[in-house]
């Protein structure tokens, strides 16, 4: 591979490519790739990359749809060499047990997307069982090391059983205590997320009824919620988010405690906030989010511009908006707001891209610049849709046909004249500053308006080549 720059999705997320590359300030970047190395280089970071592992959907950066970086994973190796970490930990005289997510993941019939591995053996007992060249100190202090696969296995977390000491400041843990499993499974947030699995017994380790509580479908936090919140508040985020994934009711006692802390949601960072927004507004659950999040008061914690007096029809909007995308998503919630300037206003807070803030706003704007569109000058109506954002506005017009606020002939008509091919849907315009300049007009505030002027008779189809384009000027010139 050589040359072509590549968006990735952060939807997909560096999580993906590894949890080392992913950015600090969780934005997109674009990935070079070179013959001699792979570079990810976001706002605030470049980092440089081993490509292993990773494949490219080779759309162009201009596409639409963003293009999306797919980790050239093979399931059954990553599911292999999971096992293998485990048997190589026992063999050693350490105890060893898939954790958390991939676990649950896998008793829902999902297929995890990464496996935790939870083991009695200490970061240095890791790296000597693995070997220096296998693994990564990254997240020693905390008992975590990264252990490298073979190629298409990815790599894994292997993390101390822990216990983690205090959280003084509702964010953070202050210290961790190296302990055993069922204390491992004590300090994880929710029942469904504290199982153990042993791939070698193929059994589950269940100490916090994590199995009735998937049979029931339900999101609990493990012990007190009043507790476990306060301690991070980020799981009140956390809790609707794996609801609305998974389609789980939230416990009451926990969605109590949810409703009476939301408020301290606060203390979070807006960049943590914006995560967990981003993952339960575009998941297909995005409805239950919603309501959720409205219900307990953390969609005016969280945004309070969303807050207008038509609830039911944002959250309509949210989940009939297709194909969903971030900046959609905020765009729905935001309709109500004022005006692009508090959309924007609202996405930086929870610090998502500056594209995706940027788009946003700009849907939000155009709420209704569409309507009427079927019957409007093509001129009015093209440079909407030959925006970048168009078919993510066109989405959010169709989202309200159903509502009675939006005709479908006008959606049924944008969506047509986006499927033309790139130069009849926007084609090269006939006349520039150049030629204007070349005729003899004179640089000054006329000039762009003439240009606008004769663009739009081209898209009129009022005139049809270079000639005409001039012939035009003269006579706007006379007037
Ligand atoms: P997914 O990766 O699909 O979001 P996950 O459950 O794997 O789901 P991660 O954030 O990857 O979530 O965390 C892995 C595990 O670590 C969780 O299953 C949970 O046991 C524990 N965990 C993660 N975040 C917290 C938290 N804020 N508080 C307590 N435990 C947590
Ligand atoms: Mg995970």
């Amino acid at each position: 591979m050589f040359g072509p720059i590549f968006l990735i999705d952060p939807r997909a997320g560096f999580e993906m490519v590894s949890p080392l590359f992913r950015l600090r300030d969780a934005s997109s970047a674009r990935i070079f790739v070179t013959r001699h190395r792979t570079r990810l280089v976001g706002r605030r970071s470049i980092l440089d990359i081993d490509p292993i592992g990773v494949s490219f959907d080779t759309r162009p950066y201009s596409s639409i749809i963003p293009v999306t970086a797919v980790p050239n994973l093979d399931p059954k190796l990553q599911r292999d060499f999971a096992t293998e970490i485990v048997r190589t930990l026992r063999q050693r005289g350490f105890d060893a047990l898939w954790a958390g997510g991939c676990v649950r993941d896998q008793l829902l019939g999902r297929r995890p997307k990464d496996y935790d591995i939870a083991t009695s053996a200490q970061p240095d007992d890791v790296r000597s069982v693995f070997g220096h060249r296998r693994t990564l100190a990254v997240g020693a202090a905390f008992g975590v090391m990264i252990v490298r696969g073979p190629r298409g296995a990815g790599q894994m977390d292997v993390a101390t059983f822990r216990r983690d000491a205090q959280y003084s400041d509702g964010r953070h843990h202050d210290a961790v205590t190296f302990s055993d499993a069922e204390h491992d499974a004590q300090r994880r947030d929710f029942t469904i997320n504290g199982l153990f699995y042993d791939p070698i017994t193929e059994e589950v380790i269940d100490y916090v009824e994590g199995q009735e509580d998937l049979r029931r479908r339900v999101i609990r936090t493990i012990g007190d919620p009043h507790e476990r919140l306060s301690e991070d508040k980020l799981r009140m985020l956390r809790a609707i988010r794996f609801a609305a994934t998974f389609d789980f009711a939230v416990e009451p006692a926990t969605q109590t405690a949810v409703t009476e802390m939301a408020a301290e949601i606060d203390i979070v960072s807006g960049e943590r906030i914006g995560q967990e927004l981003r993952r339960m507004l575009t998941c297909d659950g995005r409805r239950r989010a919603a309501e959720l999040l409205l219900s307990t008061g953390l969609l005016a914690a969280v945004l309070p511009e969303a807050a207008g007096d038509r609830p039911e029809r944002m959250i309509d909007v949210l989940a009939r908006a297709e194909p969903i995308s971030l900046s959609l998503a905020l765009a729905a919630l935001l309709l109500d707001c004022g005006d692009a300037q508090q959309a924007a206003t609202a996405c930086r807070r929870i610090k998502i891209t500056n594209r995706e803030t940027e788009r946003a706003a700009w849907l939000v704007e155009n709420q209704t610049s569409l309507c009427g569109a079927s019957t409007a000058l093509w001129s009015n109506v093209q440079p909407l849709l030959a925006h970048d954002g168009a078919m993510e506005l066109v989405s959010l017009h169709a989202a309200r046909v159903a509502l009675g606020e939006v005709q479908s002939a006008d959606v049924g008509y944008c969506r047509e004249r986006l499927a033309w091919p790139a130069d009849q849907l926007d084609p090269p315009p006939l006349l520039g500053g150049d030629e204007l300049i070349r005729h003899g007009v004179p640089r000054g505030r006329i000039f762009k308006r003439l240009l606008q002027q004769v663009r739009d008779a081209q898209l009129d189809a009022r005139i049809g080549d270079s000639q005409e384009a001039l012939a035009l000027v003269d006579r706007l010139l006379d007037l």
